[in-house]
């Protein structure tokens, strides 16, 4: 008997608050959760009646919120701003709302690099092999790069290019949570002056290779995969493994750094290019790991 009328006032107090529930994840295209992202639920008349954080995985939820029509807008300092309207709750039950966010597409920009292979590497845009490098499909950047770019001035800049590998999928979502290259561009951008902008990416080559190709530095999933082969071979695991991983991509993207620079500033170089560069990684390394805050070497390889 006593317990009907715990159940009976459970009842009555669940029908007196009568709450709805919206919630979901934040998501990028790529499937990866956003977190920090803020979602606000206005109603039929436009008032904010809630606003939450996302959580390290991306979810949010709105827990008391009254039966009705509801306008969910999510914020992200990053991405563009995503609205919903006509979000129907009802009593008692809950919304399951995912949203996705997405890239600007690069494309519509002034300033777009031209994607297409002008490699000071590989002869003739062919890369080792003779194996010729699709164009970046659908070149992407995050909202923080492209107000960056709308500043109208030369400057590094990290976008996005399509990736069917799987395990590539996973490494780009990573890149893009942490907003890697995105640092990256700030940091260069701080201590180098350049007269035309460079794109900074990481991609799917199909071979183990870096490039500065199309006014963009391109680091090959493929050549971090490598990497890592090469060196668990060596016997090398854990922390050091990682730590080897990532000098040698940092080595390898200052090299393509040095290719960049000659190209943009027209550096004359006497000798060989190849050997010219390659002073970069060597003389800059050392400075870049005392003295930076945001060493490249650990914003660079996000993934273990
Ligand atoms: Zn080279």
């Amino acid at each position: 008997m006593k317990k009907r009328i715990v159940l009976f006032a459970t009842f009555l107090l669940s029908t007196l608050t009568a709450f709805a529930q919206i919630e979901g994840r934040v998501v990028l295209e790529v499937g990866t959760g956003v977190p920090g992202a803020s979602v606000t639920a206005a109603g039929e008349d436009g008032t904010i009646v809630a606003t939450v954080t996302t959580d390290g995985e991306g979810k949010y939820a709105f827990k008391e919120l009254r039966p009705g029509r509801y306008k969910i807008e999510v914020n992200s300092s990053s991405f563009r701003s995503v609205v919903r309207e006509n979000v129907i709750v009802s009593e008692d039950r809950t919304t399951t709302l995912d949203i996705t966010l997405t890239l600007a597409d690069l494309g519509d920009m002034a300033m777009a690099p031209p994607l297409l292979i002008n490699d000071n590497d590989n002869n003739g845009g062919l890369l080792p092999g003779g194996v010729k490098l699709e164009p970046c499909i659908k070149p992407l950047v995050t909202k923080w790069a492209l107000d960056g770019l709308n500043a109208k001035k030369a400057q590094f800049f990290g976008f996005y290019c399509e990736v069917t590998n799987a395990q590539y999928k996973v490494e780009q979502a990573e890149l893009l949570k942490e907003q890697v290259l995105e640092h990256i561009a700030v940091d260069l951008n701080s201590t180098l002056t350049i007269p035309k902008s460079v794109g900074l990416t990481y991609r799917e080559c199909k071979q183990a290779n870096a490039f500065y190709a199309g006014n963009s530095i391109v680091m090959c999933y493929e050549l971090v995969d490598t990497f890592y082969k090469t060196f668990e071979k060596d016997g090398l695991k854990g922390a050091e493994l990682d730590q080897s991983v990532d000098n040698a991509v940092t080595f390898a993207f200052y090299h393509e750094l040095g290719h960049a620079l000659v190209s943009v500033l027209d550096l004359p170089i006497t000798g060989k290019e190849e050997d010219a560069v390659d002073q970069l990684p060597r003389t800059s390394l050392p400075t870049a790991r005392t003295k930076r805050k945001r060493q490249p070497s650990t914003v660079l390889l996000p993934f273990s």
